[in-house]
């Protein structure tokens, strides 16, 4: 059969479709590179937002449009609306978030028990889901109740993966020529903490980097609760990459309370400096939330305070948006959309400012940048794009196409919300 797998969303949702390739191929299934071609489409979905919610939707009809033989929604959209997803056009059998661990043995109509994943070598997908980089799922599921979240419904109870399936994992993406691993998860920082003997994310990282090649380790975002200074410690080893993204979601105080959220601006400012003492240079970036229910001005410009105070090198900046089924939704009031709206637009232009701050004082330095992509040839040579390991994106020519490979870029200028750089 031909498979097509696409997904709204995090990491994580990325990483489970990485997965799933792997399983189809390795049951001798053909991994397609678009909707039109294939005999079945799985759609990870994704409900951390309305927006996402309804791109979800788009997708699971887009691939009924373009001739798919069956369209399988899994993930969280349907988990959360499943009758809603089985109503689709192209949909004869969804897969909800409790048993997508299961969802090729499932569809393929194996047995669970006898299932077994022989050693391949993970590839990146092929067409719109391609990456350079290998997203691994290393925890699964949240235990905390932040009041605006919808994923810790959606995802259930946190999990984490044993040790040794994560390290098989990476080793099948080595084999398979990836130069970066993305460690990803609901609440990441919290693996290990439901082993009968709790481990912490620190014990993992140390294992990636001591028993696998791993050039570049990413981690992903991180609860600010989760980390203690003796963390930092782990970036004296240069292959793990010096950027932290931790979600802030607020800067006031009464605010962060009214969103369960276990950090105040005092202790995540702490955070940041013992972060930024440990690893100098370190990207720290972050998501905010604008417009909270029942967020004042006052409540608007401590946050606003706080994030120009902190010069992040960069964030993501949500709108508020209700999710039906959280507490946040059933609070009284709730800030009108165009509030909402300039809120988000004076925060984008405060990260926008910090960032460009960031970069600058890179202008002149050598980074090690992996090309993520080609894409086109020009006078100057091929136009390369890529990832510097602090996370700023980078652009420079090559005589050949660098695709997946890792250079040293002398950083020489400022570009768009990157950086231009010159090969060697
Ligand atoms: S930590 Fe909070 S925001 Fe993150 S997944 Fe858990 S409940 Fe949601």
């Amino acid at each position: 059969m031909k498979i097509y797998l696409d997904m709204v969303g995090c990491r994580l949702n990325q990483a489970e479709i990485e997965q799933m390739a792997r399983q189809f191929r390795a049951q001798g299934h053909e991994i397609a590179a678009s909707a039109g071609v294939a005999d079945m489409v799985v759609v990870n979905t994704c409900s951390v937002t309305s927006e996402a919610a309804a791109d979800s939707r788009q997708k699971i009809r887009q691939a009924a449009r373009a001739g798919a033989g069956e369209v399988v929604p899994t993930g969280c959209w349907t988990s959360l609306a499943p009758a809603e997803a089985l109503d689709l056009p192209g949909v004869r059998r969804i897969v909800l978030n409790d048993d997508k661990d299961h969802l090729v043995p499932d569809l393929l109509g194996l047995s669970r028990q006898e299932f077994d994943l022989e050693p391949l070598a993970r590839l990146s997908l092929p067409g719109l889901r391609q990456r350079t980089r290998a997203f691994i799922k290393v925890q699964d599921g949240c235990d905390n109740a932040c009041t605006f979240c919808i994923t810790t419904v959606a995802r259930g109870a946190g999990k984490s993966r044993p040790a040794p399936d994560v390290l098989e994992d990476i080793r099948a993406a080595l084999l398979g020529g990836a130069q970066e691993i993305v460690l990803t998860g609901v609440h990441l920082g919290s693996w290990g903490q439901d082993f009968t003997a709790p481990l912490h994310l620190r014990d993992l990282v140390a294992l990636i980097l001591s028993d696998t090649d791993t050039p570049r380790l990413r981690l992903s975002s991180l609860e600010p609760w989760d980390l203690d200074e003796g963390f930092f410690s782990l970036w004296e080893n240069p292959r793990l990459m010096p950027h932290l993204h931790l979600p802030l979601q607020s800067g006031s105080d009464s605010v962060l309370k009214r969103m369960r959220r276990k950090t105040t601006p005092d202790t995540f400012r702490a955070l940041v400096e013992a972060a930024r003492a440990a690893c100098p240079g370190v990207a720290i970036t972050t998501d905010v939330i604008a417009g909270f229910p029942g967020e004042t001005d006052e409540e608007f410009s401590e946050t606003l305070s706080l994030v120009d105070g902190i010069q992040f090198a960069g964030g993501h900046v949500f709108t508020y948006s209700a999710r039906p089924g959280t507490p946040a939704a059933r609070m009284k009031n709730h800030i009108p959309r165009d509030i909402r709206k300039r809120r988000n637009a004076v925060l984008r232009a405060a990260f926008a400012e910090s960032g460009l701050a960031y970069r600058e004082q890179f202008v002149g330095r050598t980074a090690s940048v992996l090309w993520e992509s080609a894409s086109e040839l020009t006078e100057q040579g091929w136009k390369m794009e890529g990832l510097a390991g602090n996370y700023i994106r980078v652009t420079a020519f090559a005589p050949e196409a660098r695709w997946n490979q890792v250079d040293a870029v002398r950083l020489v200028g400022l570009e768009g919300e990157g950086m231009r750089g010159e090969i060697g």
